[in-house]
């Protein structure tokens, strides 16, 4: 008896130190899992950034919100260039890595450089998801999903209002 005392007793303290185990991962993966720490980070005020950004571009980049599906300027943008924060100016994107897709936002297989994104756990809405903001400004851009192309297999879902474009110096002088 003393024997299957000791069992449970000893499967029980498993069992919590397993649930505090898992407790304790989900905590790190909720926090930050880029190496953007390198990067000197812009703090604004909410007023500040309300002062600054449109109306829509706050309520995308600093409250997480979505907008419409079909309805950004970036969509259909075929020109090659740079894709930066409307924020803050920091680069994300280039041109060379955006795809067309029918997710309705505009989409890209890769960052420019994953240090320039922070990737962040978002369960949100029900959903499981992992949210992309600037890794400088801290500015909310989308989502990653892996049903993206190769050569990543990774799909960055990005809110037009969050970026801005630079063209290429040669596209912009061919296509003008
Ligand atoms: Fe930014």
């Amino acid at each position: 008896m003393k024997k299957i005392s000791f069992l449970f007793l000893f499967s029980v303290v498993l069992f919590a130190c397993s649930g505090t185990s898992q407790k304790s991962s989900f905590q790190t993966q909720s926090a930050l899992t880029t190496s953007a720490d390198t990067i000197a980070p812009i703090k604004k005020s909410d007023d500040e950034w309300k002062s600054e950004l449109s109306a829509e571009t706050y309520w995308v980049m600093r409250e997480r919100g979505t907008e419409r599906p079909f309805t950004g300027k970036w969509l259909t943008n075929k020109k090659d260039g740079q894709y930066v924060c409307a924020a803050c100016g920091y680069p994300l994107f280039s041109s060379e890595a955006k795809y067309d897709t029918e997710c309705g936002w505009p989409s890209f297989y890769e960052s420019l450089d994953k240090s320039h994104v922070k990737e962040i756990v978002d369960n949100s809405h029900g959903m499981h998801r992992i949210e992309i903001r600037c890794a400088r400004c801290d500015g909310h851009l989308g989502h990653i999903f892996n049903d993206g192309p190769r050569p990543t297999g990774m799909r960055y879902c990005i809110n037009s209002v969050s970026l801005d474009f630079v063209p290429a110096k040669k596209d912009s002088m061919d296509k003008k």
